[in-house]
């Protein structure tokens, strides 16, 4: 039976180039990167290396990027990191984001800002959620479950007003993003992009699972989430993962280099499943903004369809989609992004996200059109 994979947005193969340049770093090159005889001095140097590149690719310098284990641990660290350097400080997240970032603020003095029903940020109402005592602010740059993408640099430069009033006596003010789902589709400049900090994420862009970074603007205060030996300038202490870490700075290298061709491309298969779902299943309504999107991740509310059944059938069928965010391991707590966008729980229920990426082709997407449309007349 024919597979097309359309969940791109949880998990992505590895690109074999990218596979390739971490081998060596399991067999020849094992050396712990802290050993001081030449051969560990030489894993050092790859490892600093894949620092440099991820730092270019994110307009940055190599020390501010701390290297993590995914885009979990990386949001974990910018929130609780920020949050644990201010005591009695406030961070405001907004009410869309990835569970890895709404769970830390969780744990300190927190806001939520609301979003449009298209999934944006309303700038207003945040500026007048922002007390003195507020510190942070976490908005992801493309909404991982509708695709969304956040007008960031506006929020910048409410953000630059605010910091001006308080003048050099108050609070910083930083602003985190979480990039999780934007390297293969999105300029990841960190200082065009006007953040503070920034997260991505290797299993997201054809890299290895659990690998991923913290863009860290220098300056920026935070603390240490796990302590040890002090390996990654004592932001995040434990062996480094060395494959990993080249796996990423491949993975990104590559992303960023296809992105404005792959960013066309795969905006226009986007549209391809849009215009023929609305032809086949006009009752069918696409979730968040139709300007401001992602061009690989696509929400659809079926009404009167239940999205459980409707995804088995179509995995029976050969075709994998899912009903929400694979993120939250095994939940199935209605989703917290449909409902921020004002969808009520019967609309949640009848929802489907269908993600795309660099295997998905035409003929993918008129199969998938095809086996929906059957399903859905029967
Ligand atoms: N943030 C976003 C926007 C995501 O889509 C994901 C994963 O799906 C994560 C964070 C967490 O990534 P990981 O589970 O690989 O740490």
């Amino acid at each position: 039976m024919k597979q097309i994979y359309l969940d791109y947005a949880a998990a992505t193969p590895i690109d074999p180039m990218v596979l390739k340049k971490m081998e060596p770093f399991f067999k020849r090159q094992f050396y712990n990167p802290s050993a001081v005889y030449l051969a560990g001095r030489a894993v050092r140097q790859a490892l600093e290396d894949a620092r440099a590149s991820v730092a270019q690719n994110l307009g940055a310098r190599p020390a501010e990027i701390t290297f993590t284990a995914g885009a979990t641990e990386a949001n974990n660290l910018a929130v609780q990191g920020i949050m644990r350097a201010f005591p009695d400080s406030e961070v405001l997240v907004s009410a869309v984001e990835h569970e890895s970032v709404l769970e830390p603020a969780k744990f300190f003095r927190h806001r939520q800002i609301p979003v449009s029903r298209q999934g944006i940020v309303d700038i207003a109402k945040l500026e007048k959620m922002i007390s003195p005592r507020a510190v942070l602010v976490s908005v992801g740059l493309v909404n991982n479950e509708i695709g969304t993408v956040q007008p960031l640099r506006d929020i910048v430069k409410m953000l630059n007003r605010l910091r001006k009033l308080r003048g050099s006596q108050g609070l910083p003010l930083y602003l985190h993003s979480d990039a999780a789902q934007a390297p293969n589709y999105f300029d990841l400049h960190t200082a065009r992009l006007g953040v503070d900090l920034l997260s991505i994420n290797g299993g997201k862009i054809y890299g290895p699972k659990q690998s991923g970074a913290l863009y860290i603007r220098g300056g920026v205060r935070l603390r240490p989430l796990i302590l040890g030996g002090g390996q990654e300038n004592g932001l995040r202490s434990g062996t480094e993962n060395v494959a990993s870490v080249i796996g990423l700075a491949a993975a990104l290298d590559i992303a960023q280099e296809k992105r404005p061709a792959e960013a066309k491309r795969v905006a226009q298969l986007r549209q391809l499943f849009i215009e023929t779902l609305q032809r086949t299943f006009p009752q069918a309504v696409v979730n968040g903004s139709p300007k401001h999107s992602a061009p690989h991740i696509l929400s659809v509310t079926f009404p009167g369809i239940d999205n459980e059944r409707l995804m088995m059938e179509l995995d029976e069928r050969g075709l994998q989609v899912a009903t929400g965010s694979a993120c939250n391991a095994g939940s199935d707590e209605p989703s917290h992004v449909l409902a921020a966008i004002s969808l009520g729980a019967p609309a949640i229920r009848s929802s489907l996200r269908f993600s795309f990426g660099r295997q998905t082709s035409q003929n993918d997407i008129k199969y998938a059109l095809k086996t929906l449309s059957q399903l859905l007349k029967n």
